[in-house]
């Protein structure tokens, strides 16, 4: 897939991340620095409820910025637990818990159940 395949079904938005947000990611114990101060969405396109973009990992816990037009928060969720039906070919959904949309890996979105 080329990279304006992956574009066109990402959600556009972006945020750039205030001062405290990015000294609040500074300050976790997390292996590997962060953070980039701009983030893009990744959601399926058009998805509802807030935009959210993984900002840092710590172990077990990811923590993702969510934001609205009015409004931004980092908060902590553990992965999706929804696998893909073909494990051996697909990787497993990147999101968090209870995210809205499709689930999605690096290479495509795909529905619960899928028989795919
Ligand atoms: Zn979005
Ligand atoms: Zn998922």
């Amino acid at each position: 897939m080329s990279i304006d395949d992956a574009e066109l079904m990402n959600c556009p938005a972006r945020i750039t991340l205030d001062a405290a947000q990015q000294a609040f990611l500074d300050s976790l114990p997390a292996p590997a620095p962060a953070v980039r101060s701009e983030l893009g969405c990744e959601l399926e396109r058009g998805h509802e409820g807030s935009h959210a973009a993984l900002a840092q990992q710590v172990e077990e816990t990811m923590w993702w910025a969510q934001w609205t037009l009015s409004a931004s928060e980092i908060n902590p969720y553990t992965w999706c637990p929804v696998r893909q039906a073909r494990q051996e070919v697909e990787p497993d959904c990147s999101l968090f818990d209870g995210h809205p949309g499709r689930h999605s890996s690096e290479e495509r979105y795909w529905l619960s159940g899928d028989a795919a």
